[in-house]
């Protein structure tokens, strides 16, 4: 067959200001893109604008701030149908014939319904509280709560519990850091992430991958999970977090299976994962033993007998159209957290078609969770996570408003360490040393540099979240959750605004 010439313009173009560049290369070095070359015979630095994908690495590194990455001017003539996205998608796969790939999240302009619901605060009546001088409780409990306790109050005044309490998981802040796997991610991220969750007191999610013998020092607050590839799985790696994840699905592609290439499968993570060298690491769409919520309940009670029901057990699902029956069924499969991932969710990589036309908006798909678990009277026998594009404290207040206990961030993890969201994590040449089992390339993450950053994000995020709830007159995360009234809508329809259980602003 003729060789296909592509028809694909760059996207990006490169400008260097020749002024300022003083040809010190290290343009050339930084990008794992190869964009940047150097012709020695012309003493010249080149661009071949054609790999650029503007992760902006070049940028930020050249000392004289030679480099401007522009938008190619020369875009297909596009309209309001066929958008330059869809043509160029269309030319790639003629060009392929294959699936698009990519990483992230879904980029596509569904609706934020965060951005359409607003906080309240105090005024006049039940005053507001100033975080810098009372207490603000944002610590949180994830596990089955009892609706009742029972007390023993002994002669002189002890008392102690009667009730025999669920495993819980006790977080300093109601975010923890999302589930990516050892793999799809190198060891200074999880290094950076588990250091992080270590000393502020939160969790970081092992993905599927296994976990580093390296990491154990970190297990009490490290999540273990449990995904259908079984990869890295056995009793020693379930007793070496606080508690265990089943990943049934994850929003950015629900309903389908892991696919790790064998490039990015070294010596470690072959080694975690129990498979070959270079092999493909796959996790199969389903869970070859779990096609019904006894299924489930068998996994999940496995899971706890291995673990002397010691750790609580989360299922993590991806958002989709009957999320709160599936919720349902997963309390009475007796997990003890629940997992709801959005359409929003990120990945290492994924088809295109699926990041961004599967699942539903987390938002939705928590407010429906969450009323159908109040309706029938099981809410407290499970806490809900809720992620898919946290991206604020504000995002973290009003799930909590719409009825989530915590939520889980990934992307916004990732960005605190360098990710500027240039979706080629599937490449497994991540600008930032990330998304990237490369040895060379995974140096770019220092793990005290990174889990400073993640730290400081913690930190950021919690002391805004203690502000608002003071705004609102609340000292306690608890008094927040799952309470609608502390939200309103803006430009909502009728039906958004029965699913979310929010009235219109001004109402
Ligand atoms: S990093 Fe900047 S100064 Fe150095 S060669 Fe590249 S463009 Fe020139
Ligand atoms: S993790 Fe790396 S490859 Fe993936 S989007 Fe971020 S910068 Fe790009």
């Amino acid at each position: 067959m003729k060789r296909i010439k592509t028809y694909l313009q760059p996207e990006y173009v490169i400008e260097r200001l020749k002024d300022r560049c003083n040809k010190c290369k290290i343009c050339v070095r930084e990008c794992t893109y190869n964009v940047h070359i150097y012709n020695p015979k012309r003493d010249e630095i080149l661009s071949r604008d054609e790999y650029c994908v503007n992760c902006q690495r070049c940028v930020v590194f050249c000392p004289t701030k030679a480099i401007r990455v522009r938008k190619n001017p020369n875009t297909y003539r596009e309209n309001y149908h066929w958008t330059e996205e869809v043509i160029r998608s269309i030319k790639q796969q003629a060009e392929t014939g294959r699936i698009l790939l990519t990483g992230m999240g879904c980029d596509k302009p569904h609706l934020t319904y965060w951005d359409r619901l607003l906080l309240n605060a105090s005024q006049v009546t039940n005053p507001s509280i100033d975080p810098l001088r009372e207490p603000i409780e944002i610590r949180t409990y994830l596990g089955k709560k009892s609706e009742h306790v029972n007390i023993n109050y002994k002669d002189g005044g002890d008392i102690s519990l009667e009730t025999e309490l669920a495993p819980q998981l006790r977080l300093e802040t109601p975010i923890l850091f999302a589930a990516m796997s050892f793999g799809a991610v190198n060891l200074n991220v999880h290094r950076a992430l588990a250091r992080a969750a270590a000393e502020y007191g939160t969790y970081f999610n092992t993905g599927e991958g296994g976990l580093h013998p390296s990491l154990y020092k970190y297990s009490d607050h490290i999540i273990i999970q449990v995904a259908s590839g079984r990869f890295g799985v056995n009793a020693e790696y379930l007793n070496k977090g606080a508690a265990i994840e089943i990943k049934i699905g994850q929003g950015a592609k629900p309903g389908i299976g892991g696919h790790l290439p064998g490039e990015k499968v070294r010596e470690e993570i072959a080694k975690l994962r129990m498979i070959p060298v270079g092999t493909d690491a796959l996790s199969p769409a389903p869970h070859h033993d779990i096609y019904s919520i006894e299924d489930l309940k068998q996994l999940v009670h496995a899971l706890k007998e291995a673990t002397d029901y010691t750790k609580p057990v989360a299922v993590k699902i991806a958002a989709v159209h009957n999320s709160a029956a599936i919720a349902s069924g997963i309390v009475r499969a007796d997990a003890d957290i629940i997992v709801l991932d959005g359409v929003r969710g990120s990945t290492g990589a994924a088809p295109k078609v699926i990041r961004d036309n599967v699942g539903i908006p987390i938002e939705l798909a928590l407010a429906s969770v969450d009323k159908r678990l109040r309706d029938e009277g099981i809410r407290n026998e499970v806490s809900i996570i809720v992620s898919g594009g946290i991206r604020s404290s504000a995002d973290v207040v009003k799930a909590i408003a719409l009825g989530a206990d915590a939520v889980y961030i990934g992307t916004a993890a990732l960005v605190a360490m360098g990710c500027t969201l240039c979706q080629r994590c599937y490449t497994g040449r991540c600008p930032w040393g990330i998304a990237t089992t490369d040895p060379e390339i995974s140096k770019r993450i220092d793990p005290d540099v990174a889990s400073a950053r993640l730290k400081n994000l913690l930190q950021a995020w919690s002391m805004e979240i203690k502000e608002i709830l003071g705004g609102m007159g609340m000292n306690a995360i608890e008094s927040l959750r799952g309470n609608r009234l502390q939200l309103r809508a803006v430009g909502l329809n009728d039906a958004e605004l029965k699913v979310l259980g929010v009235k219109a602003a001004g109402e």
